[in-house]
Order: C-alpha cells, then sequence, then structure tokens
C-alpha cells in the first residue's frame, strides 16, 4: 500500500498534463457509481476508527479509494489510499489519528481518473484555516468554474471538479463559514452531498435538488454523525434522526448544530436509481425502506409481465429484494440459482485473458440442481449495457435451464447521468439502440418485460415530482451545459485542450 500523507502543505499529487488514459469500464463490465461519505463530531472521543466502521458501511459506493481526516481542535490530517477500506487502513493507521471530528469517503470516478491525486478527502483552506472535504455527486460547471479560478491565480492539484469546490471555498476566506457557503453553493451547479471538517467543525452540505442522499445521525446523544445512507448509523451506535434537506447546510461545533437553509426555489430531484440499484437494501431514503420498496418493484413487474415458468431467482445482490417481490405476487416459487463471487471488486487483482474470456463466470456460478429443465425467471435490477445478462443468460441456459423469462425492475436505462453516476456514453446504453424485442433477442432471453416508471413511483410511494428520473425519461432537472463532455476525464481533456 503506498503512504500518502497529506499535510497543510498541499498533495503530492501528480498535477494537471498527467493523463491516465484508461477505459471508463472493463470489457463485460457495467458503469460504475458514486461515493460514500461519512462524518462523526463527538466530543472527547477519538473519531477515527467511528469514521472507519461508518465507511465500511459505505464500501459498496465506492471501492477505488478510501480516505479519512480527521481534526482534533486545531489541525486537520488526512489518510488515503487506492483500494478498499481495509487495505487503506489498518490498526496501527487507525490509532494514529487523533481527533474528535472525523470525515471520511470511498470513491467510484465519476469525475477524474482513478488515481492516487484525486483520491478524497481533499484538503483545502477556509476561514477557519484547514479544511477537509469528501464529495458525492457531479457538478455540471465545474469545467468553467476551474477557469475562472485558474485565471485567478489558483493552482489545482487534482483532475476532479471536487477540487473546484474545496478553491472555491478558499477564494471566499475572507467571510465567516456560515456566510461562505451559501455563497459556495450559488456558484455550484450539479449535484453534490459533501462532508467537510475543519480543525473545529464538522459539515454537511446538499445541493438545492438533494440528488444524491445525506442523513443525519445522534451518537449517545453526545455527538453527531453524517452519512450518505442510514445503513452506516447503527454499526456506529447511533440513531437516524433526519436527511440533510435539499439545499441545506449544516454546522456542528461546541455551541450545537447550525442550519442553514437554501436554494429555497429549487425543485426537489433526488436520483430514483438510488432506490433501484445504488443504495443498500437495509438503508431508509426519504424515510422509505430501500428493501420494501424494491420488493414492491417486483410485486408490480409481476402484476405488468405475468410469466408461466417453474422458478423465480434473482441475480445477486441487487435483483434479489425484486425477485422475492416477484415470487410473492406471482406465486411462483423463489429459489437461489446463482451463487456470486462478493470478493471481486474494482480492486481485485487483473483477470489475464483467459480469464477474462470466462467473463461473468468468474461474478457468478450457476446451480443446475436448481435450474435443470425448468422455466426460469430471472429478476435483474437493471440492464445498463446489455453485456452482463447476456453473458448470464447464456451461463444459465448451460446450466440446463430451459426457458428464461427476463424482468427488470425499472424502465430501459436510456439516458446517461450527469450527476454522479459513471455511466457510458448514450450509444453504448443498449436500450438508446435497440426495441425490447430486439434486447429480448441480444440477451438471449425468451421473454423480456421491464417494469414501467409509474410502477416504479408505484413501489417508491412518493410523488415523481420529487425525482430525477432522467435515466429513464431524458428529462434532466439541472441544466447540462451544451459542451459539457460525459466523460469522467473532463477536466483532465479541457486541461489538455
Ligand atoms: P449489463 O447487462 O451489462 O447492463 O449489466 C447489468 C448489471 O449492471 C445489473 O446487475 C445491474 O445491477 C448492474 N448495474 C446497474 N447500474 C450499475 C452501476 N452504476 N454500477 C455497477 N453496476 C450497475
Amino acid at each position: 500500500m503506498s503512504d500518502e500523507r497529506l499535510t497543510n502543505a498541499g498533495f503530492r499529487g501528480k498535477g494537471l498534463g498527467l493523463r491516465e488514459r484508461r477505459e471508463p469500464f472493463a470489457p463485460g463490465e457495467s458503469p460504475k457509481c458514486e461515493c460514500g461519505v461519512f462524518g462523526v463530531y463527538a466530543p472527547g472521543q477519538e473519531v477515527a476508527r467511528i469514521a472507519y466502521f461508518g465507511l465500511f458501511q459505505l464500501q459498496h459506493r465506492g471501492q477505488e479509494s478510501a480516505g479519512i481526516a480527521v481534526a482534533d481542535g486545531e489541525r486537520v490530517q488526512v489518510h488515503r489510499d487506492m483500494g478498499l477500506i481495509s487495505q487503506v487502513f489498518d490498526e496501527e493507521r487507525i490509532a494514529s489519528m487523533h481527533g474528535h471530528i472525523a470525515i471520511g469517503h470511498t470513491r467510484y470516478s465519476t469525475s477524474g481518473s482513478s488515481k492516487l491525486c484525486n483520491a478524497q478527502p481533499i484538503l483545502g483552506r477556509c476561514s477557519e484555516g484547514e479544511i477537509a472535504m469528501g464529495h458525492n455527486g457531479n457538478l455540471v460547471n465545474a469545467i468553467g468554474l476551474r477557469r475562472v479560478l485558474e485565471q485567478q491565480g489558483m493552482e489545482f492539484s487534482t483532475t476532479v471538479d471536487s477540487e473546484v469546490i474545496v478553491k472555491l471555498l478558499a477564494a471566499l476566506s475572507d467571510l465567516p463559514l456560515a456566510n461562505a457557503l451559501p455563497q459556495l453553493m450559488q456558484r455550484l451547479e450539479g449535484a453534490y452531498s459533501i462532508v467537510a471538517c475543519t480543525p473545529q467543525k464538522l459539515i454537511g452540505f446538499r445541493d438545492p435538488h438533494g440528488v444524491r442522499p445525506l442523513c443525519i445521525g445522534r451518537l449517545n446523544n453526545r455527538g453527531w454523525v453524517l452519512a450518505s445512507e442510514t445503513c452506516a448509523l447503527p454499526v456506529v451506535g447511533a440513531h437516524y434522526v433526519r436527511e440533510v434537506e435539499p439545499g441545506e447546510i449544516v454546522i456542528f461545533d461546541e455551541t450545537g448544530i447550525r442550519e442553514i437553509k437554501t436554494g429555497a426555489n429549487s425543485r426537489q430531484a433526488m436520483c430514483v436509481f438510488e432506490f433501484i440499484y445504488l443504495a443498500r437494501p437495509d438503508s431508509h431514503l426519504m424515510g422509505k425502506s430501500v428493501y420494501t420498496v424494491r420488493r414492491r418493484m417486483g410485486n408490480l413487474l409481476a402484476q405488468e409481465y405475468p410469466a408461466k415458468a417453474d422458478l423465480v431467482i434473482g441475480v445477486p445482490d441487487s435483483g434479489i429484494p425484486a425477485a422475492i417481490g416477484y415470487a410473492e405476487a406471482s406465486r411462483i416459487p423463489y429459489g437461489e440459482g446463482l451463487i456470486r463471487n462478493r470478493y471481486i471488486h474494482r480492486t481485485f487483482i487483473q483477470p489475464d485473458q483467459r480469464m477474462r474470456e470466462m467473463g461473468v463466470r468468474m461474478k457468478f456460478t450457476p446451480l443446475p440442481e436448481t435450474l435443470r429443465g425448468k422455466r426460469i425467471v430471472v429478476v435483474e435490477d437493471s440492464i445498463v449495457r446489455g453485456t452482463t445478462t447476456r453473458n448470464l443468460i447464456h451461463v444459465l441456459r448451460e446450466a440446463g435451464a430451459r426457458e428464461i423469462h427476463m424482468r427488470v425492475s425499472s424502465p430501459p436505462y436510456m439516458w446517461p447521468c450527469f450527476y454522479g453516476i459513471d455511466t457510458p456514453d448514450r450509444d453504448k446504453l443498449i436500450a438508446s439502440r435497440l426495441t425490447v424485442d430486439e434486447i429480448c433477442e441480444y440477451i438471449g432471453a425468451d421473454t423480456l418485460g421491464y417494469l414501467s416508471l409509474d410502477n416504479v413511483f408505484k413501489a417508491v410511494g412518493i410523488s415523481r415530482k420529487h425525482f430525477c428520473a432522467a435515466c429513464f425519461d431524458g428529462k434532466y432537472p439541472i441544466k447540462i451545459p451544451k459542451d459539457m463532455k460525459l466523460t469522467k476525464l473532463a477536466l483532465e481533456e479541457a486541461n489538455e485542450g
């Protein structure tokens, strides 16, 4: 593990111009999202360990790099590296990080390539001295903002949009933090759920549309926690208080909690794909259990697209709750037909060519005993490129499945995300090129049915007007600049061009 310790002096990053050209996805791999953020304020306690356990619960939101910043009242110390939380931090490292305030971040690259200088938290300066920041989301105006800051003489050490936020805040250093943050937010366009810490404060803020989640928890009646998802709260002994509202800033310090509301005129546009795939099923979003919503999606899918079959299976893990729901409503028995190897992730050793050809087999093993001779309903949460699903169906047929009825608990995924999910170009999204019948043929299923968007919202149980569903309907709630490139390397390319 490389050891990169950041100090007030700045990053040992590689700077701009160094372009690491990397295919966003390995062949057959699906697009990756997102990031997980966590924060804790607990006077009198050593909190690096709490941040570690909190981040552990958010590992599903990012597996490329991880980092924790701790503040002890006087200074902020950051450690971050490539890899999983358990690879980046060991007992010795955690024990060496002292302080009662901490933030943490797990990353999948959605802006900037996957390399150490782009790992978070990012350290900067504000009116209160050092500030460390962790960001989940994607700005749509990062390139323009960065150009202006560079013209003002600011130097950048990373190629991520998050550093633009840190530098913009530095440019507002003559204002008290509570005044600087609303001004900062006025200049940012896009999705951001952010945790930050100064030597004495824990801060959280969320874009006025509330695209990505962020919640507040109470720790032992003496401290506070911020987390991307509620599933991170119980493990650290915190209980759920509420979500950070869209456009809200919360600041925790020795005087208590300060809440500042901004963006009153913006419409809420929470990402509906969080309910479908991104969030963990044991989380609650907008007061709803993600597990229950997914199960209900399965119920509605069975009504919308029934099938004559002997067995319902889910594609582990994200397809399972909807598969259980499908079985429940269709009265077709539910069973396990696929075993997933859970230890394959981004930092997994590169497979050699022979293994790569085996593709999906490395991740999923079929159970012929369950499948042989049967008509199977296979429930999946989404089809993005179609490659994994096609391979999976091939594997199921080889294992003896007689018929395969593919059911997807979301609508056809047709439009790229600009707000924090690393989706491929539009022409790689299978549903933007092919009709449902053509997709069915391509993946090799006997029949294919997608849940309608109306039923997605029926399952969620909250009005559609509070959501962003642009990946399904192409209606983007935050204006996308005409020249915005759909690539996480946009800042790298802009600086080269
Ligand atoms: P494919 O057939 O190649 O489109 O892959 C479909 C699989 O990708 C499904 O199992 C989805 O759960 C999964 N998936 C959907 N969105 C994402 C994402 N943002 N990151 C990783 N996997 C995803």
